[in-house]
């Protein structure tokens, strides 16, 4: 089941929900590719066709733009093929479009910004699960 949390600031009262992890119905590789945006999706399918795939990590993350400080949650998927090689899909700001979007680890917000007011101030509390 997949988590969902709120992130919120201590300085200005930006409060945000967000989801994590995977739901049950993310069972199928198919179903996992269906999350993506179609121009993503039409990249996955490609790699999949390409190389002989032996296995793959799917899970929704929070993500940071590093252009607007938009926060959001995103699903993320990583390739392992039979070649030893990996691929993983890219990330894009729903807000801007910026490709500069990093990875915020559950650990690791403290490294966050906030969207609104821009300081180091952000706290997270899990308020339940989704699917
Ligand atoms: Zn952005
Ligand atoms: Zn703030």
């Amino acid at each position: 089941m997949g988590m969902i949390s709120r992130v919120w600031c201590g300085e200005c009262g930006y409060s945000e929900h967000f989801r994590s992890g995977i739901g049950m119905r993310h069972g199928s590789l198919d179903r996992c590719i269906s999350e993506f945006p179609y121009w993503e999706r039409q990249k996955l399918e490609s790699l999949r066709e390409e190389k002989a795939l032996s296995d793959y990590h799917f899970s929704f993350v929070l993500a940071q733009c590093q252009t607007c400080l938009n926060l959001m949650d995103k699903p993320f998927i990583e390739f392992q093929f039979q070649n030893g090689s990996r691929e993983h899909s890219g990330m894009c700001c729903t807000y801007c479009e910026s490709e500069s979007v990093r990875l915020i680890h559950e650990d690791r917000l403290d490294a966050a910004r906030c969207p609104y007011c821009k300081e180091k101030s952000l706290e997270q509390q899990l308020e339940g699960m989704w699917d």
